[in-house]
């Protein structure tokens, strides 16, 4: 089975689903701790090109999944997914409110994730270089910052882990490549003397310009009843899902 599908730069080509090679390289810890099985995923699955966008496609040869933007590999992972195992997606969720923490399912369908295409703003930016330009609201001066590939996506998850300052100013010190005024080896330090309003309009900068699948959604619990807001869990199970009516784990 295969179907035809357009990500959020326009890049569109023909994708399969999971065969049993997959599920055995979604099982290997190892592979997953180094990045590499989106990676495999990736081109295993995606049989060919028939619009390259933005990326560069050598004549006879694959596309690169390590130069393409986390958006668009994070969309055909979903659709990927949605075509082998349908696009229900189940998963668990504890109840953020302090005296409820209640465990329960979510059931959601991945088609209605909505998906902002990239804008033309951000594909000229991309074809320049990959430099996007933003002002800090407070300070005033100007940023420069770039989109994730997934090169940068299996970088950042390795420079994460061993974050000794925090997520944050790690996420935002990966994806900024220059500030006006600040020479690269005070970048740090300018960072953490940052206005946190500052850095909270510098990641909501991050967001507008990645486009992609909106993976922030609400959930309900059905202890207390409240509302909130949860992030789409992008683990195991979603290409492992349980059988029906199993309810451990
Ligand atoms: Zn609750």
């Amino acid at each position: 089975m295969s179907t035809n599908i357009v990500c959020p730069s326009g890049l569109a080509g023909e994708i399969r689903g999971l065969k049993g090679k997959e599920g055995k390289l979604l099982a290997d810890r190892a592979a997953a701790r180094a990045g590499s099985t989106f990676e495999k995923i990736l081109s295993g699955c995606w049989l060919s090109t028939t619009d390259a966008a933005l990326y560069e496609v050598p004549e006879g040869g694959a596309l690169n999944w390590s130069k393409v933007l986390v958006a668009d590999r994070f969309y055909a992972l979903l659709q990927i997914r949605a075509l082998t195992f349908g696009d229900e997606y189940a998963f668990s969720v504890q109840c953020q409110s302090a005296s409820c923490r209640e465990r329960f399912e979510w059931t959601l369908n991945l088609k209605d994730l909505p998906v902002r295409p990239l804008s033309d703003a951000a594909k000229a930016a991309i074809k320049a270089g990959n430099r996007f330009e933003t002002k800090l609201p407070r300070d005033g001066r100007k940023v420069w910052f770039r989109l994730m590939t997934g090169a940068d996506e299996v970088r950042a998850a390795t420079v994460l882990r061993a974050a000794k300052d925090g997520m944050l100013l790690t996420a935002l010190a990966l994806r900024i490549v220059e500030i006006e005024g600040v020479v690269e080896t005070d970048k740090r330090k300018f960072l953490d003397e940052m206005e946190m309003a500052d850095a909270a309009a510098l990641l909501d900068q991050f967001d507008d310009a990645d486009g992609g699948v909106e993976t922030s959604i609400e959930v309900e619990c059905p202890s207390c009843m409240g509302v909130q807001e949860v992030q789409l869990p992008f683990e195991r199970g979603f290409f492992l899902p349980r059988s029906k009516g199993r309810t451990d784990g």
